[in-house]
């Protein structure tokens, strides 16, 4: 399946400099939605993993399907404020602007395996974030399953350590 041709890059989006990966074209086509997490899924089941988490809100899009498909839970990491239940927060920045991110205290067991899951590898703040909070909670990341990697920003420097699976790079 070649998944490039169905995702659409659009320039200067949201600022000018920024060339966007819209991933809609990609999840509107059912077949190659469901190709596309099959193929996280194969990555995954070569992993002991508990749970799959995922940061607002595109890595719902690819986490949840993914939980599914494996017969994991699913925890939500979610932007400051989202959450109704006791949360812990870590501060990080985008590839634009700087934001927050929150997940609930109880939401990971000591010891529990964890693949974290979202749309797309950019510069790695996002997901170094979400391994702080993981890991402050006691939980192990065992791997990170992308659709897109940007492998000019080198995000993956910012995970060592991390196995790092992305269906598409650019
Ligand atoms: P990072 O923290 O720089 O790795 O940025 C990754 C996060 O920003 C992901 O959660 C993406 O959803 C979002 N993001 C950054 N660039 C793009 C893009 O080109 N297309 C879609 N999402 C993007």
């Amino acid at each position: 399946m070649n998944f490039k041709k169905l995702i659409r890059v659009i320039p200067d989006f949201p600022q000018e400099g920024i060339s966007f990966k819209d991933i809609t074209t990609l999840l509107k086509d059912g077949e190659a939605y469901q190709a596309a997490i099959d193929q996280l899924a194969e990555f995954a089941r070569k992993r002991e993993i508990d749970l799959i988490a995922g940061p607002e809100a595109r890595g719902f899009v690819v986490g949840t399907p993914l939980a599914y498909a494996l017969g994991v839970g699913f925890v939500p990491i979610r932007k400051s404020g989202k959450l109704p239940a006791e949360t812990i927060q870590a501060t990080y920045d985008l590839e634009y602007g700087k934001d927050a991110l929150a997940v609930h205290k109880d939401a990971i067991q000591p010891g529990q395996k964890v693949l974290i899951a979202d749309d797309l590898l950019a510069t790695g703040g996002t997901i170094a974030t979400t391994i702080k909070l993981i890991e402050q909670l006691g939980g192990e990341v065992v791997g990170a399953a992308f659709f897109i990697e940007l492998s000019y920003l080198n995000g993956r420097e910012k995970l060592p350590g991390v196995d790092v699976f992305s269906l598409v790079t650019y």
